[in-house]
Formats: structure tokens, C-alpha cells, sequence
């Protein structure tokens, strides 16, 4: 069967035909894109037809940094996304334990002290009132550090005694004693030890998750920290047909989330952490001297190794850098590796990019790399100013730069929804209305195309999806309103009304 969808705008992300009227889908692909009259020709013995009278159509969004399997878990855990007080953690703590089967940990998330009254982490003394029977985490909002209570650090191997990992530290009190809190590297054990058991009900969980995602306009997702275990589990969801969206996986360490993958690590895409998440590693200049915080995963020449091998074993890696620091450092071993191996080019980008100089864009534009950064973030808020001499997020600077720029959400660190996240890349404002750095504000259809083809180029996709051509996956969505014909604070209210993955018609609103 041949379906033909007329009477629309099509914004095809195409630059030889970028608005067309109509599509024609067979075998999962576009068969042809062009006039309604054209498309009509093309009419077989069995065949649908879709009018959409005048509605708009994009490509499907690719979101090439996001957490799935996080994310389809969530229902399991204490959402403290909104907790004001080290008591609304607790109760919500003590009722994930109520529901949680024995012999799991009680894993909570979302949590950021600077919305606390008390405006510092919880303890683990305050953790054990709430949970004290058995292991329980609560993870920050970051996903780069979280309070264990004294089971859960007990369980992980962490004591007094314990000395702090590379790339990470165990938050202690005056005396010595852990105080609960885990940064980075330090937070692995306990971190695995409270999501494996859950990762059982992956395959369970994926259908509703998968579909959650398609009514956001999600039809392709990278999964920027994939573990082997997690990758099994990948498998099965796919052979019992659980994944409405397709999911492309980057493998992270066995032993967690911050550890760099194993040689035998399936597929083709790795994950690198080159500093940290909430402490990422930043320089800046304070009262005249200069101050440098966070932490740094790898010196710039194991990481130019580390990049070298990656690549001639085949692989394709991705960079998480997110301080001047971080990013210095990604950059420098790129440019080192890419000396001895110039092909490398297309395997390897840099992810978040968030503190950047206008010397360091300069720099990574060099080199000619795909950034991803998180639109996201900026959406959710901004809660103090960046470190002095440092900007936040100028996706405007790095477009002019010439960085190929593509966007993502790294849900569920920063919210899902790609039209929230174009909202805020084009009118520099958070959901509550806050406006950050109005003259680094890029224009809708650059915001569009960092969500669409930008993004599938990032993901190694681009050459199959991100736009609507001939030849490529039946991707699309039809939308409320025409984004290009919006306001900026309009955008995020644009609907997505139906979401088509390969040729199927997976969520439908209209
Ligand atoms: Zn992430």
C-alpha cells in the first residue's frame, strides 16, 4: 500500500526543496515529496490518502542525547523535582520505600538543594528517618551526585577508610565520616546498586515509555549512557516489539555510568566523560586570581589515546564536556588525535558545551566537530549567573562560528519536549519566563533544523532521517500550527498531532 499525504506544509529540512505540500510513503520510506498534484500521481491500486488541509509538517525529532532507560524507569522512583524542604524529600522517600518490593533499593531524583529551604543537600542521618530498613538513593537533578543513606553506603563498600576515586569524592563531615553524599565516579556502586534490580522491568516499561516520547515528536533518541547490562535488556525490548521509537545506544562502563566502556562493548557509538556534570571542571578569574573548580576526568594526551584506538578500532565516541575545562581539554585531544588520524573527524563530537569562551569556539570550530548541546536546560531554568568570563550556552556565537550545531534534551536532566527546548533556543527564555542572554537567541528554522537533520547528522543518522526527502525513513509529524509562523513564546504551545514512525502512524491527537 502507497499512502499519500496532500495538502500540507511541509517544512522538509531539505535545503534544495524546503517547503513542499505533500508526501508519499511506502515500505516505511518517502517514496517522493513535492505538489499535492504530483504526489496524487503517484496513487496505486491500494492506497490511502491523508488531507491535512493546510496543517504543518516536520520531520520527526531526533533527540542524540537523552536517557530512555532512566527515563522509562522513573514511575518506580520518588519524583522530588518539586521538593521545597528536606521534609517533602523525606516523605517522598518514605512513600517510594512503602511501594518498593523488599530486597530492591528505594532510589529517589530530581532534587536541587538550591530549591530547598534549607538550601543544602540532604544527609545520610536524614535519609535513614525516612528509609532506614534497607539501601536508598536519592539522586540530584544533575544525575552527578546523589545522598546515599548509611545501607546504601554500607552496600556500595563506602566507609571512613574509603579513599576518594579519580573523577569523583565521598562528601565527608569534619571528622572524617561520610556524610551520604557521593559526587561523579564515587556515586557508581551505589548508583548501579539501586537501578539494576529495577532493570527488570525495562522490556515492561519500554511500550509506554517509547510512546510517551512519539506524542512529544520523538521518533529516533540516542541513549547517551547505555551499560552492557542495559544493553541486554535494549535487545529484548526490541524482540518483543516494546519500542515504538528507534533508539540508537551509547555504551557507557559495567561498572557505571561514569566509568569508560569496556573494549567488548557492543555497537558502534562510546560515551567519555571529560569533567563533571553539576561540577563540571571550570577556570574563571575571581578578585583577581584565578580560580579552577570541578572535576576533570582524563588529561588531554589518555584522552587523545583513548580517542586514537576508539577510532581504529571502528567506534565512534562521544565527548561529554561541559566546563572551559572540560571543553579545553576534549578539544586539545581531538585536535592531538585527529593529527594522526584526520577520518576521525566524523567519529567523534562533543555533548553540552555549556561554559565556552569565544577563544574556545574559535577552537572547536576548527575542528570541525558536531556539537550537541540542550536547549532543555535553558528552558528549565537559570538559577545564578555563570562564572565570570564565561558564556552559558551562546548558540547563537557558536552558529556564527561555524560549528555544526544539533540540539537534545538529556531527559530526564533536562525536560523532554524538543518544542520546549526550540521555545527557549529562539526567545532565550526559561519556562517561567526569565530571559538569558537575549542576543544569543538563534532564529526558528536554525532551532528547527539543530532538532531534524542537525541532529540525525550528530547521531551518524543524517544520510536516512532528520529531513524529508526521497529515499529516506517515513518520519514526520503533523503539528497544530506552522512553527515558522510563531512567536518565540508561542512555541512551546505548538501540539504535535500525530507522530508517524517509519510509514506508521504511532500517536495520533488530531
Ligand atoms: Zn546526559
Amino acid at each position: 500500500m502507497i499512502t499519500l499525504v496532500v495538502n500540507a506544509t511541509v517544512l522538509t529540512m531539505d535545503p534544495t526543496l524546503p517547503v513542499a505540500e505533500a508526501l508519499a510513503v511506502k515500505d516505511g520510506r518517502l517514496v517522493e515529496v513535492g505538489g499535492t498534484d504530483e504526489i496524487l500521481w503517484l496513487r496505486e491500486d491500494d492506497y490511502e490518502l491523508i488531507d491535512l488541509e493546510g496543517r504543518t509538517v516536520v520531520p520527526g525529532f531526533v533527540d542524540p542525547h537523552n536517557h530512555f532507560s532512566i527515563g522509562a524507569l522513573e514511575t518506580f522512583w520518588a519524583d522530588c523535582r518539586d521538593a521545597t524542604s528536606i521534609a517533602d524529600l523525606q516523605s517522598a522517600m518514605a512513600a517510594a520505600a512503602a511501594r518498593t518490593p523488599p530486597g530492591e533499593w528505594v532510589r529517589g531524583l530530581g532534587y536541587d538543594a538550591r530549591r530547598l529551604r534549607e538550601r543544602r543537600d540532604p544527609t545520610r542521618a536524614e535519609l535513614d528517618e525516612a528509609v532506614a530498613d534497607r539501601p536508598a538513593l536519592l539522586l540530584h537533578f544533575s544525575h552527578h551526585q546523589g545522598v546515599a543513606n548509611s545501607r546504601a553506603l554500607a552496600a556500595a563498600g563506602v566507609t571512613r577508610a574509603t579513599p576518594d576515586p579519580r573523577g569523583g569524592e565521598i562528601g565527608r563531615d569534619r571528622s572524617g565520616e561520610p556524610t551520604g553524599l557521593l559526587y561523579e565516579r564515587a556515586m557508581s556502586d551505589a548508583e548501579r546498586g539501586s537501578r539494576e534490580g529495577w532493570e527488570t522491568r525495562f522490556v515492561a516499561s519500554a511500550a509506554a515509555a517509547s510512546r510517551a516520547y512519539a506524542a512529544q515528536g520523538i521518533t529516533t533518541i540516542q541513549d547517551a549512557a547505555v551499560t552492557p547490562a542495559m544493553a541486554r535488556r535494549y535487545a529484548q525490548a526490541r524482540e518483543a516489539g516494546a519500542l515504538a521509537i528507534d533508539v540508537v545506544e551509547t555504551m557507557v562502563g559495567s561498572r557505571g555510568w561514569f566509568d569508560p566502556p569496556d573494549d567488548a562493548a557492543p555497537g558502534p557509538w562510546l560515551k567519555l566523560f571529560v569533567d563533571g556534570g553539576y561540577r563540571c571542571a571550570v577556570r574563571f578569574e575571581r578578585d583577581g586570581r584565578l580560580v579552577t573548580q570541578g572535576f576533570l576526568f582524563y588529561e588531554r594526551g589518555e584522552l587523545a589515546a583513548i580517542l586514537t584506538s576508539a577510532w581504529r578500532a571502528g567506534r565512534r565516541v562521544v565527548c561529554h564536556a561541559i566546563g572551559n575545562v572540560g571543553l579545553e581539554t576534549a578539544a586539545g585531544a581531538i585536535a592531538d588525535a585527529l593529527a594522526g588520524e584526520p577520518a576521525g573527524r566524523e567519529r567523534v563530537r562533543i555533548d553540552h558545551a555549556i561554559f565556552l569562551t569565544p577563544e574556545l569556539i574559535g577552537r572547536i570550530a576548527d575542528l570541525g566537530v558536531w556539537v550537541v548541546a540542550q536547549p532543555s536546560f535553558l528552558w528549565d531554568g537559570v538559577t545564578s549567573a555563570p562564572p565570570p568570563g564565561l558564556m552559558r550556552r551562546p548558540f547563537r556565537s557558536v552558529v556564527e562560528a561555524g560549528i555544526s550545531q544539533a540540539f537534545s534534551s538529556d531527559f530526564p536532566c533536562g525536560s523532554l519536549s524538543p518544542l520546549a527546548g526550540i521555545a527557549a533556543a529562539v526567545g532565550r527564555r526559561t519556562r517561567h519566563g526569565e530571559l538569558a542572554d537575549a542576543d544569543q537567541a538563534i532564529s526558528i528554522r536554525q532551532a528547527l533544523e539543530a532538532y531534524t537533520i542537525g541532529a540525525a547528522r550528530a547521531a551518524g543518522l543524517g544520510h536516512d532521517r532528520g529531513s524529508l526527502e526521497a529515499g529516506k525513513r517515513a518520519d514526520f509529524l503533523v503539528l497544530s500550527t506552522n512553527p515558522l509562523q510563531s512567536q518565540p513564546h508561542e512555541l512551546a504551545e505548538v501540539q504535535v498531532l500525530q507522530t508517524w514512525v517509519s510509514g506508521k502512524l504511532v500517536t495520533n491527537k488530531a
